[in-house]
């Protein structure tokens, strides 16, 4: 194992903390699996040391608040789309303001064949995702730089994806007007949140209404070996969004729909 690996860990089972939580939804890890998400976590710590990526680096909390937090709404969106777990249709799913790869990465790792893109605003970001793209071997994934809502009106981006995530990006109001326009119609946007996610959902329901969502569920999950409760809010794209969206200039972040 790599020297950013700590000492007294079996080289036999690396994992032992996301192997057992994805084998409680049923997620059988191969060992190339396991080899990505020890890469990932390596080209983390390694990174960090220069680019500001993340504040957990400790080997069992990346586990548990990166890796199985990420996957945490993988059996959510698979049953929305009665699909199996890890789902077999190649659904092209975006994560708007990746940072260090969450949750994209592991979303892909554990379902390979989704077809994915990373979108972050940030250069370093980009750079570190476009080298862990690269060392991780993945297919059909592409990285770009940009911000969700200036892409969100382009041909290129605008309803072009089946799934759409953002974890830790911007309140669920501001967050709803960079997803949505991206989400093809009959997709999903995908939101992970943690303890004020009630609040902001309540907060956000008429934007998304006004984007063309249908909130299908706001759940309550329990990730593996964290105390914490965290939410998914699952919105779907019933309608196209409406053309003015997202709005220019910052504004979905400075005057969040109402
Ligand atoms: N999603 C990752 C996670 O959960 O660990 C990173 C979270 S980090 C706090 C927020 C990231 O979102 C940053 O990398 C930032 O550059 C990016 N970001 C924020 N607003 C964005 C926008 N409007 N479009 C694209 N990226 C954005």
């Amino acid at each position: 194992l790599p020297p950013e690996v700590p000492e007294d860990v079996d080289p036999a089972d690396p994992l032992p903390l996301l192997r057992e939580g994805c084998a409680r939804w049923g997620l059988t890890l191969s060992p190339r699996q396991i080899q990505q998400f020890v890469t990932h976590y390596v080209e983390l710590v390694r990174w960090n040391q220069r680019v500001n990526l993340t504040a957990i680096t400790d080997f069992e909390d990346v586990q548990v608040k990166h890796f199985l937090d990420s996957l945490a709404a993988l059996p959510l969106i698979c049953q929305e789309l009665e699909e199996p777990l890890p789902p077999t249709r190649p659904l092209h799913l975006v994560d708007v303001g990746s940072g260090a790869g969450f949750p994209g990465i592991p979303l892909k790792i554990v379902a390979p064949r989704l077809k994915l893109t990373l979108m972050d605003g940030t250069g370093k970001k980009v750079r570190f995702l476009e080298q862990l793209v690269a060392k991780l071997a993945l297919s059909n994934t592409q990285v770009v730089q940009g911000r969700a809502e200036e892409l969100g009106r382009q041909m290129a981006y605008r309803g072009q994806f089946d799934l759409v995530t953002a974890r830790a990006v911007a309140p669920l109001n501001t967050l709803v007007e960079y997803l949505l326009p991206l989400c093809r119609r009959g997709g999903l946007a995908i939101m992970y949140k943690g303890p004020g996610a009630a609040q902001e959902f309540m907060e956000a329901r008429r934007a998304i209404e006004i984007l063309g969502g249908d909130v299908v569920r706001f759940a309550p999950v329990q990730v593996p070996f964290l105390p914490e409760q965290r939410f998914i809010l699952l919105v779907k794209k019933v309608r196209h969004t409406p053309q003015q969206y997202p709005r220019g200039q910052g504004l979905p972040r400075k005057k969040p729909l109402t």
